[in-house]
């Protein structure tokens, strides 16, 4: 449930140390050693970011991180282009292909988490390993626990993702099928009402906490989830 990481590097012992600061940082990765085997993964299932070794054989990074932001299904995963190259020219050419960031080699494991961390902060919320917490409520990602003051809450792993998904954006309303797609991912094919389904064990799960009500149902969109009340003007408040 935490954030898969594809890295795509032809370096065995770089491949090893990413991975292991990966894990401790708690994501989870999978390697390719070039372009092609990278496609492979893809095509099976979406990464949440890809750390893209500039220099591969056969197809560089560049030219694959082109690849991708062409193709309608990978357009939008983020990238962050690993190199040795230190020029400035390089580094231009990485992020008007539409690499998100840039980490030159040798670069501290740290350095690198921290780039990560930032970078699925601004563009995937729900994938990073950052604790959420609203009023009380705390998602941990890390851990994979949610507590409400000192107690857990026990959810099911799709309701964990929804939750997560949830207070990661909260104040917006989603439509089912866009849920379906942040939350379900891609080449899951359900129908929309189960998303309902998953709506109403989650507030159930929260109920004893007072803040199942936050998950508010907009009728005619979709949801949204807010830590602010909604008075309903007509005294009632039904589920659409
Ligand atoms: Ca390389």
């Amino acid at each position: 449930m935490s954030a898969k990481i594809l890295i795509v590097e032809d370096e065995a012992a770089i491949r090893e140390l990413i991975v292991y600061n990966l894990q401790q940082a708690g994501y989870e990765s999978i390697c390719a050693e070039d372009a092609e085997k990278a496609m492979a993964i893809i095509h099976d299932a979406l990464p949440d970011l890809i750390l893209l070794d500039w220099l591969l054989p056969n197809m560089t990074g560049i030219d694959f991180a082109r690849v991708l932001r062409r193709n309608e299904r990978t357009r939008l995963i983020p990238i962050i282009m690993l190199t040795a190259r230190t020029q400035e020219a390089d580094k231009v050419a990485g992020l008007e292909i539409g690499a998100d960031d840039y980490v030159t080699k040798p670069f501290s494991p740290r350095e690198l988490i921290a780039r990560i961390n930032a970078v699925l902060r601004r563009l995937i919320p729900e994938a990073s390993a950052q604790v959420v917490e609203i009023h009380g409520l705390r998602l941990d990602p890390v851990n994979h626990r949610v507590t409400d003051g000192n107690r857990e809450i026990a959810l099911g792993p799709t309701e964990y993702r929804l939750l997560h998904f949830m207070m990661s954006h909260t104040e917006r309303v989603y439509s089912r099928s866009q849920l379906l797609d942040r939350v379900w991912g891609d080449h899951v094919f359900v129908e929309e009402r189960t998303v309902d389904v998953h709506i109403r064990r989650l507030r159930k799960a929260l109920q004893w906490t007072g803040k199942d009500s936050w998950i508010q149902t907009v009728r005619g969109a979709g949801y949204r989830f807010s830590a602010v009340a909604v008075v309903p003007a007509n005294g009632s408040n039904k589920e659409i």
